[in-house]
């Protein structure tokens, strides 16, 4: 496929739009990456907490696609920071997926009540450093998060995976990552079909003058921020429709009346990272 790869700080590449898998029932996990492969999907974001680890490593095995074709992440759940917990959930991770390695293993949330993410980011660079990921990551971490990371283990994660659409920006973790070259992978990139997307200010009008749909706006529109993005649908007709978002590109214009969309606080659609825990 024709899809755009970015470099990582670790040096590995990583296809710009894969495929997420939150939500999709492990029974249908299987049928769906396989789907998703056939169209021509070679980056998949899952999670141990999704439940489908399984059905993703089924897909990958009957797929016949070269291992090092593929990208894939999965995440450290909140009740596994501690201790040599890490440690035993990379390996049951990587068991059920059916691999010898992750392409990026995730701190998933930072729960800071419970306040052992500092601990959780060195255990998973000991991960990597182990070469049972390529790159190191986290998510959902506000800047105060971040810079313990930086100023208390002093190596930055190579992802920083958040809510991020047009209603909720968050431009202050947005500069914050791209000072360090820390990539922003975009969840809910469609603000999780909890609002009509062409009612943002400048979609519609970019859907009519290049013949896309609206959610084709809103991918390219994070494409051309430098964003990261695996749209999540069960839908084949959909999925053919979230990859191909490589053939036009919005004006700068366009892109400047989508940024201004932003809503803060006020257009976040899923939880708060301070209240999660
Ligand atoms: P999303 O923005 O991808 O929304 C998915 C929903 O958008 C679908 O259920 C459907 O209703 C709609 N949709 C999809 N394609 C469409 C299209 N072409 N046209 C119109 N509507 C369409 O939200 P998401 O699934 O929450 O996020 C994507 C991925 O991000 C997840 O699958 C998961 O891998 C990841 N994620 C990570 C976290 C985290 O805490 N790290 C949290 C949520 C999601």
């Amino acid at each position: 496929t024709n899809v755009s790869t970015l470099t990582l700080n670790s040096g590995f590449e990583i296809p710009q739009l894969g495929y997420g898998v939150f939500k999709v029932p492990a029974e249908d996990a299987e049928r769906a990456v396989s789907d998703a492969l056939e169209i021509g999907y070679r980056h998949i974001d899952t999670a141990a907490i999704y439940g489908n680890e399984e059905g993703v490593g089924a897909a990958i095995a009957n797929s016949g696609i070269a291992r090092n074709e593929l990208f894939v992440t999965t995440k450290l759940w909140n009740d596994r920071h501690d201790g040599d917990e890490p440690d035993k959930a990379i390996d049951e991770s990587l068991t059920k997926l059916g691999l010898d390695y992750v392409d990026l293993y995730l701190v998933h949330w930072p729960t800071p009540a419970h306040d052992n993410y500092v601990h959780a980011w060195e255990k998973v660079v000991a991960i990597r450093d182990r070469g049972l990921t390529k790159s190191a990551g986290v998510s959902n971490h506000l800047v105060e998060y971040l810079e313990r990371l930086e100023n208390e283990v002093g190596v930055l994660p190579a992802v920083n995976q958040i809510e991020l659409h047009p209603y909720h920006q968050r431009r202050d973790i947005a500069e914050w990552c791209a000072a360090r070259d820390i990539k922003i992978e975009a969840w809910g990139p469609l603000g999780q079909g909890k609002y009509d997307l062409t009612e943002i200010p400048g979609v519609e009008a970019a859907a009519q003058r290049t013949g896309k749909s609206a959610a084709q706006v809103v991918l390219r529109w994070h494409l051309q921020k430098g964003n990261i993005v695996f749209p999540k649908s069960v839908r084949v007709e959909r999925l053919k429709e979230n990859i191909d978002v490589f053939d036009f590109e919005l004006t700068a214009a366009e892109m400047t009346t989508i940024d201004s969309a932003d809503k803060g606080e006020a257009g976040r659609v899923s939880a708060d990272p301070r209240e999660v825990n």
